[in-house]
């Protein structure tokens, strides 16, 4: 039976060391001619949509489609710099994970992400890791990872043209929002640790499963395929 992995991907499939948000931040700055930026916003796991309307209230800027298409369009001409600035990397035992599930027959590998759509790419493209994913849901059009996760389950239908039912599904990431926009789809759930969040509070979610990393992947697999 076909079996879908859709991958979150910072902090799962690789950490940009804040690519992304320099990218937002910067963009921020240089399109509505912004000093400096009020307070913070949390990005752990949310949609780009969330955190874009975040920052632009926290600004007293208008939160509407016109100005968040500018702020975007600023960001994806950003990030690709930020990308090269910083010391970004794919993390442990992902290339060979993704290798090995990439050929199994029986597995289609998608992705599961609060990024832009426009956003995964140049980022997976800068670690030579798009190629694995030809279909995904992306954070978008979406405030709510949960409803990120049914988009991505559509997608997959889409794309593979044929009903997958959500047993036939894991959800790879690496924060509790992962784990619990998996459970809004009925998907099983594999969290990791490489992101912020430590194993400990990963472990309050519970996952299906619980990893430190991707270098020891054989439970994964294991689970996969029984
Ligand atoms: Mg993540």
């Amino acid at each position: 039976m076909t079996k879908v992995c859709l991958f979150d991907i910072d902090g799962t499939l690789v950490s940009t060391s804040g690519a992304g948000k320099a990218a937002l931040e910067t963009a921020l700055q240089i399109t509505f001619g912004l000093t400096e930026l009020r307070g913070t916003v949390d990005y752990s796991g949310r949609t780009d949509l969330a955190i874009t309307c975040d920052l632009l209230r926290m600004h007293e800027l208008p939160d509407d489609p016109a100005t968040r298409r500018r702020l975007h369009e600023a960001y994806l001409q950003q990030l690709p710099l930020q990308l090269a600035r910083k010391t970004g990397r794919v993390l442990p035992g992902i290339a060979d994970l993704l290798e090995r599930l990439g050929a199994h027959g029986d597995v289609r590998l998608g992705l599961l992400t609060g990024n832009l759509n426009e956003g995964a790419k140049v980022k997976l493209g800068h670690f030579d890791l798009m190629r694995y994913f030809p279909f995904g849901g992306f954070g978008d059009d979406h405030l709510h990872r949960d409803d990120v996760a049914r988009a991505a389950l559509q997608a997959t239908r889409r794309y593979l043209q044929t009903e997958i039912e959500p047993e036939q599904v894991w959800v790879i990431g690496d924060t509790p929002l992962d784990v619990q926009c998996a459970r809004a789809i009925g998907a099983r759930v594999l969290a990791v640790a490489t992101g912020m969040h430590p194993v400990a509070e990963l472990e309050a979610t519970r996952p299906d499963l619980l990893l430190r990393d991707l270098a020891q992947a054989e439970p994964f697999l294991d689970r996969l395929f029984d």
